[in-house]
């Protein structure tokens, strides 16, 4: 009797925690899948960007695969939905449109993938697109049971559909972000070395006038900001809060492009990613482009705040010499559309 009632509670106690485990498996958090998608097809890509852009020749624009709303991220947008540790670039564009509406091939070609890449959650299905150039275009977020059946019978026989194909239609998003929801497709276009590219370089541009806005300017050391403008000598660095929106008034986007000029010299960019700067690697310099102690990136919290000291190949970029200083920001966005702040400071 004993061993049955012992039995009974355990039986009754694993259903319990199994319900328990149930109700607490943690949700599947988009971007980290997005992050974590690196396909063996990448390496078929070849194009390369210097290959676009030759001198005396207009590089191709193509027409965006969906009725675009807004822009929800750029290829540079600051990603950190857990830790400091698993930051990332978002390494592509998420283009915002209607739940249903059509997507289109921006670009003909061969598809090399149409796959449910998060085994399970409908959410991540892809059609994948390599181009005449050896560009592969990775269209994300597409309703599955909405593929065509000419689609996947075009992937089997390996037969190049025409630019304005139909992949299918935008997937519905239940996800509610700074009070819209999010139905988008997640673009990625993939170059030589499975290099992800900056898909602004490659699609029609965008009606957009207003410009980026550096809301904050800040001496940082150890990561932290420092009020006032007066630091003694050693390592420091300058932070700027960065915005900009492209056709949406709450999608907070970094800048396209950030040149500064120190003490009068002629400016010269520190931030502009025709390609992401870690080439395949969409975690590679994150923490160092951004100021991890001060910028967030997720569903609830959106601030660039891009550390204007960091070069991929430089040390200390600021004056050490005591006395004042001066540093003139220029930032500006896709279209060209620009804003400048001037920050002044003294070294002890
Ligand atoms: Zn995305």
């Amino acid at each position: 009797m004993k061993l049955i009632k012992n039995t009974c509670i355990i039986a009754v106690g694993t259903l319990f925690f199994s319900l328990i485990a149930k109700a607490q498996k943690p949700p599947v958090i988009h971007e980290e899948v997005e992050r974590d998608f690196h396909p063996a097809y990448a390496a078929l890509a070849t194009g390369t960007l210097a290959q676009r852009h030759i001198t005396g020749r207009k590089a191709e624009r193509y027409p965006w695969p969906v009725a675009i709303k807004s822009i929800g991220h750029t290829m540079a947008s600051y990603q950190r939905y857990g830790g400091v540790s698993g930051a990332y670039f978002h390494h592509g564009l998420d283009i915002r449109a209607d739940a249903g509406s059509d997507v289109l091939a921006s670009a003909g070609g061969q598809i090399v993938n149409i796959e449910n890449y998060m085994p399970g959650d409908d959410a991540y299905w892809e059609v994948a697109i390599i181009d005449k150039d050896g560009f592969i275009w990775q269209y994300h977020h597409i309703e599955r049971d909405s593929i065509p059946q000419s689609i996947f019978e075009a992937y089997e026989t390996k037969t190049p559909i025409p630019a304005g194909t139909k992949l299918g239609e935008v997937y519905y998003w239940s996800v509610v972000t700074f009070g819209e929801r999010y139905h988008h497709i997640h673009l990625n276009i993939l170059g030589k070395d499975s290099a992800y590219l900056n898909p602004f370089d490659f699609l029609d541009l965008l009606p957009d006038a207003s410009s980026p806005e550096i809301s904050k300017v800040y001496l940082v050391r150890d990561g932290n900001s420092v009020s006032g403008n007066t630091i003694s000598s050693g390592t420091y660095t300058i932070g700027a809060e960065i915005k900009d929106l492209i056709l949406s008034d709450v999608f907070v986007l970094p800048p396209n492009e950030i040149k500064v000029s120190l003490n009068g010299t002629t400016p010269f960019t520190v931030w502009k990613f025709d390609s992401l700067p870690g080439g395949a690697d969409n975690e590679k310099y994150v923490n160092e482009f951004y100021l991890p102690r001060l910028a967030c990136g997720d569903y609830s919290c959106r601030k660039p705040v891009i550390n204007l000291g960091f070069r991929k190949k430089a040390g200390q970029p600021f004056p050490l010499t005591p006395g004042a200083h001066e540093i003139e920001i220029i930032v500006s966005d896709y279209s060209g559309n620009e804003a400048r702040r001037s920050f002044r400071w003294n070294v002890e």
